[in-house]
């Protein structure tokens, strides 16, 4: 039976840069997008995809609708073969009637789109490209165009946010009834824009206590609007939680096409290089190269207990490819745990016996009585899952199986 997998692909161009991003994406490179889409070509070319039944595809970034759609269109045309989700993500700043039309003609059928704030003054602070009115004309065309499966991204604990801005931000997904909301916490990372002003006193976060209020908020008006918070981040319709993102919490095996993209295959862990010259260069003439040092067939490479020499993998580096961690059975347990926490369900205790012929319950007891003590996580029949008060002490109850 063909292996299931998800496919990332990653698209490193953004018309500009948003003043709190570390993500992997260059702006005034678009002299190289034409050689990067080539090289993602033949990296493609470096796996036996026909040996898989890829299920999820997604193409995220940096902002995949900045490049010209003909470049999606001949990534997706080569690598779906009847995946049952196909996602793009969407700047409202970059996107046209055209651009759309041709995601929907190619296969795409769902869209999630960057809004971050229904504020303009705080679109424009966090370096935003777009206004409130651009994300509004963005979803009238993705629903002219046929797309019922829309994610919206907001954000939270932005620096002079308040619970009013996202009252109405409630109130405007209330008409537009998208069917999904992702809603993330600012994140200040080093070396940011967002974070020198923050430094130097020129903009100020919301302390802990209403960066939480926020959350709750948020949760609690988006459950009373019939969303399923399904994980820490993440609220759907019935039958639109977000399927590739999912199958990620369930430890399923993805590869990810493009520079700074991540895989896990074989309960292997490995990237591209995240330096964009350096992506193309690899990839420029190695299109049909037979085995290279296993990643022409992801059988090739090995299990952790099967390794005498760790070198020998790293030839995969031939590609570019660097291998960040090999599981051992153990690492994919903990894993398991930390994955299935991020769920609201929580991690599935049968699943877990099924897949590792062991009881969570005995193997983690030291840590789940603790947990329990502390009513950070609960146990419900068959589920292990974070209490109300784990949501917001969720990194406290991942440290135990890190
Ligand atoms: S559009 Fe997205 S990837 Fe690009 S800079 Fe902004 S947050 Fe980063």
């Amino acid at each position: 039976m063909e292996k299931e997998l998800g496919i990332y692909v990653h698209i490193p161009f953004c018309k500009k840069r948003c003043s709190y991003c570390d993500f992997v994406s260059y702006a005034g490179k678009e002299d190289k997008i034409d050689q990067y889409f080539k090289a993602l070509k033949n990296e493609i070319e470096t796996y036996n995809l026909k040996d898989y039944n890829v299920t999820t595809i997604y193409i995220g970034g940096g902002t995949p609708s900045f490049v010209d759609s003909k470049y999606i269109k001949e990534i997706i045309q080569k690598i779906n073969k009847g995946a049952i989700e196909l996602t793009i993500e969407v700047n409202p700043g970059t996107i046209t009637k055209q651009k759309i039309e041709e995601y929907k003609n190619c296969g795409i059928n769902r869209l999630s789109i960057g809004l971050q704030s229904t504020n303009d003054n705080l679109l424009k602070e966090i370096g935003r490209i777009h206004t409130y009115n651009e994300f509004l004309n963005t979803y009238k065309l993705a629903k002219e165009a046929g797309f019922e499966n829309i994610n919206i991204d907001l954000m939270i604990g932005l620096p002079n946010q308040t619970i009013a801005d996202l009252k109405h931000a409630i109130n405007e997904i209330k008409k537009l009834e998208p069917k999904h909301v992702s809603v993330y916490s600012l994140i200040v990372e080093e070396g940011t824009k967002i974070e020198k002003q923050l430094s130097s006193g020129e903009l100020q976060l919301p302390d802990d206590e209403l960066e939480r209020q926020m959350y709750w908020y948020v949760k609690d008006q988006l459950e009373l609007l019939g969303y399923e918070h399904y994980e820490i981040s993440n609220f759907a319709k019935k039958g639109y939680k977000s399927k590739h993102n999912w199958n990620c919490w369930e430890q399923k095996e993805y590869i990810g096409l493009g520079c700074a993209a991540h895989s896990y295959l074989n309960g292997v862990r490995y990237a591209n290089t995240d330096n964009l010259e350096e992506y193309i260069k690899q990839f420029a003439n190695i299109a049909g190269v037979e085995n290279i040092g296993g990643v022409k067939n992801s059988e090739k490479i090995e299990r952790p207990e099967e390794i005498k020499d760790l070198k020998e993998i790293k030839n995969f580096n031939k590609c570019g490819r660097i291998i960040e961690e090999v599981q051992s059975l153990e690492d994919q347990k903990n894993e398991y745990m930390l994955l299935g926490l991020r769920k609201l369900e929580g991690v599935n205790i049968s699943a877990f016996k099924a897949k590792y012929i062991e009881n969570p319950l005995y193997k983690y007891r030291t840590q789940l009585e603790k947990l329990v003590k502390y009513n950070l996580i609960e146990i419900n029949g068959n589920y292990i899952r974070l209490t109300n008060k784990g949501l917001d002490f969720a990194n406290l109850v991942w440290e135990e199986f890190v």
